[in-house]
């Protein structure tokens, strides 16, 4: 159960098969102003992989990068849908097949309004995550114990959150639906990213 920092790319070999949980740090909220700085990823064993990149980085990251694309490695993610977009902008792949648990969870938690992924986890997990770090700067030359540590636990439970969802999701008959709603992620994505922020583009008005 360890935490690793690498520089600008994911070393071969580190991951097991099977699905990996990714999530990512950036300067900001606002994609092309805001430099992607860090891609935390984990194979749900027990240890979590940061990856960071400088600034003015050229974000080659060729193993990473054979992941995210990799057709055949589902990746879990909480909110895929800024991290996908900042992947997408950045490493200039297009990350699929997808899951994500924010989605999950609205299919399914439908007498709550609390999808954030603290609540998510206390909830369906019964531990307690901490979202102090959440807006640190995550541009510095040193990432903190405290950083590293929040990082870290942002993928730590997708695998075990993903198992717990699935069978609520069996239970309430929405399975194929939320399959939908994950093989279009990708591409709100890039909606996200051509101009179509905030638009719900299934709107009548
Ligand atoms: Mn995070």
């Amino acid at each position: 159960m360890s935490v690793y920092l690498h520089e600008e790319d994911l070393p071969a070999g580190v991951l097991g098969d099977g699905p990996v949980a990714i999530d990512t740090e950036t300067m900001g909220l606002i994609t092309p102003r805001d430099r992607l700085c860090l891609v935390q990823i984990s194979d749900g064993g027990g240890d979590e992989h940061l990856v960071r990149f400088a600034p003015g980085s050229n974000y080659a990251a060729p193993n990473l990068r054979g992941i995210l694309a990799d057709p055949a490695r589902l990746k879990l993610f909480h909110f895929g849908r800024f991290d996908i977009a900042a992947l997408h902008h950045y490493l200039g792949v297009l990350t699929a097949p997808v899951y994500c648990t924010k989605i999950a969870s609205r299919l399914v938690r439908t007498y709550t309004d609390r999808h954030g992924l603290k609540e998510l986890v206390r909830d369906l997990i019964g531990q307690e995550i901490s979202k102090q770090q959440q807006s640190s700067d995550w541009g510095g030359l040193v990432l903190s114990e405290a950083q590293k540590d929040y990082a870290a636990s942002d993928v730590r439970y997708l695998h075990r959150l993903r198992t717990e969802l699935d069978i609520r999701l069996a239970r309430e008959g929405r399975t194929a639906l939320a399959q939908a709603c994950f093989d279009f992620l990708p591409h709100r994505a890039l909606l996200d990213l051509a101009g179509w922020p905030e638009v719900d583009i299934f709107a009548h008005a």
